[in-house]
């Protein structure tokens, strides 16, 4: 029997097919090799962890943020230099190779996420290079913690007045990165705020040295602000100068209960108007939270008794250790006899403090019955107890108490964190949520749907719930004309690849 030449013609079509899918994948797996020879050779052995060695570094990382999944890198590079990171972007971009900035990887979006990606650590980029005294400014490398920052600025008499929850693992890099807010913006800004100039290098290797040290420096466009909060799409970070403040003499805090979310901003106000400019914190948790920090297994201990609906941390910092303390008790009686808070607690010691700052602090506690999904949303203070009402009556009606529901945040910043217990941990349980906290957020405007977290992976699908079509578009042309390769955290804040 003779073979049946349209049989041999298919054959034919697939060994090609074949023979093809092989050489490509073997042509991509030998310019990897080339491409980590090279950056091996750039690096030294120890700048480059493959296999086993790049698994642990993720690990390490990973165990630091609450909840994190960075992916398998294909390797971790460890650069000790701004020229090396340089010669890390020349090599990648030429091969369009995609590389993902890793600070200290305690993000909550995924805007690490290096899965088939080289992972760029800057962790061994950790150090103060200078603390200028006269001008109040310290320059440092990407890779410096955030905690180490402060405590080498407090040394000097001066305040880095950056302070968040990650304090002890985020670096310099990531939280410019991500522009972080955190406990005292009311008073000192975001992250932003305390950059005065910056080193980046640029998808193609080029160094942008922009290490500006003015206050005031209007010489054209202000370079730095395209990598603060663009989460590693434009460049990567790698030195800042941060702008100090006199360190504070005085510290007062107290823990207030009220009663009504309508007293919420006639407290605010008063404190800001009254407390001459030394209001540093404002931080409200709504009872769900307080219950949660406040009752075992929470170390935490009820300084007020539960069953407030809100619990305001109050701050101040200012120069006056006895004249601070008699102000801000003052208000306090005043706020008190009118009836805008229903109790308060003083701390009388730095122990006391610290018990304060703890519980609002104590943010892994909203995670100890159960998966949840974590919000972090920006709105109007008086856009607040309807656009709650809102999403924890709609929560309700389609999973009933099973959804747990828990709120607290940065109200003197507008940022709320809301937390939604899920009553199964799936992907489409999570779409669903986000679907009803996102959706009557584009309802009201000027909300946002991230206030200090970011985009990374997680929200992308939402960006147009905060943001124009014309700056959406506007986003596009920066990052096309910055990094026209697309290599730099690809895939982060924008849906579609250019
Ligand atoms: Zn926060």
């Amino acid at each position: 029997m003779g073979a049946d030449p349209r049989s041999a013609a298919i054959l034919e079509t697939l060994t090609h097919t074949i023979y093809n899918i092989f050489n490509d994948r073997f042509a991509v797996e030998s310019v990897m090799k080339s491409l980590v020879e090279q950056l091996a050779a750039a690096l030294g052995p120890d700048g480059v962890l493959q296999g086993a060695a790049a698994l642990e570094a993720r690990d390490a990382a990973q165990t630091r943020g609450l909840r994190v999944d960075l992916g398998t890198p294909l390797a971790v590079l460890k650069p000790r230099s701004t020229e090396e990171v340089a010669r890390i972007l020349t090599l990648v971009h030429a091969a369009g190779q995609p590389v993902v900035p890793w600070g200290g990887c305690t993000g909550l979006v995924d805007g690490s996420a290096a899965d088939g990606a080289l992972a760029l650590s800057l962790e061994r980029m950790n150090a103060i290079e200078q603390i200028d005294e006269t001008n109040r400014v310290m320059r440092v490398q990407a890779g410096c913690i955030l905690q180490n920052a402060c405590e080498a600025a407090d040394a000097r008499g001066l305040l880095l007045p950056l302070d968040l929850g990650a304090r002890g693992s985020a670096s310099i890099g990531g939280v410019i990165a991500t522009n972080a807010g955190g406990n005292r913006v009311l008073r000192w800004g975001m992250t932003r705020d305390m950059v005065l100039g910056l080193e980046a290098v640029l998808a193609d290797g080029t160094v942008i040295s922009s290490l500006n040290t003015l206050i005031k420096n209007n010489a054209g466009y202000d370079l730095k602000q395209l990598f603060i909060g663009a989460e590693g799409t434009l460049g990567v970070v790698t030195r800042a100068v941060l702008r100090l403040r006199p360190r504070p003499l005085s510290e007062n805090v107290a823990l207030l209960a009220v009663d009504a979310f309508a007293h919420l901003p006639r407290l605010l106000a008063r404190l800001e108007r009254e407390l001459a400019g030394s209001l540093s914190s404002f931080e409200v948790m709504w009872e769900s939270f307080y219950r949660l920090v406040t009752t075992a297994p929470a170390l935490g201990r009820a300084v007020l008794a539960h069953g407030h609906p809100f619990y305001v941390l109050v701050e101040t910092r200012g120069v006056s250790v006895q004249a601070d303390a008699e102000r801000f008790e003052n208000v306090l009686a005043e706020a008190l006899e009118a009836g805008e808070v229903a109790d308060a607690v003083i701390a009388k010691s730095d122990l006391e403090r610290r018990a304060m700052w703890n519980l609002r602090d104590d943010v892994p506690q909203v995670t100890r019955d159960g998966p949840v999904a974590a919000f972090d949303v920006s709105l109007k203070i008086e856009d607040m107890p309807g656009y709650l009402h809102e999403v924890h009556q709609s929560l309700k009606a389609r999973w009933g108490a099973a959804c747990r529901f828990v709120v607290w945040g940065h109200l003197g910043d507008g940022n709320l964190h809301v937390m939604v217990g899920l009553p199964e941990e799936s992907a489409q349980m999570h779409e669903a949520i986000e679907a009803l906290v996102y959706e009557p957020l584009g309802r009201r405007a000027g909300a946002s749907i991230s206030g200090e977290h970011g985009i990374g992976l997680q929200k992308r699908r939402y960006l147009s719930l905060s943001r124009s079509p014309e700056e959406i578009a506007l986003m596009r042309t920066l990052k096309q004309a910055l990094d026209p390769r697309n290599i730099l955290n690809p895939g982060k804040i924008l849906t579609e690849t250019i």
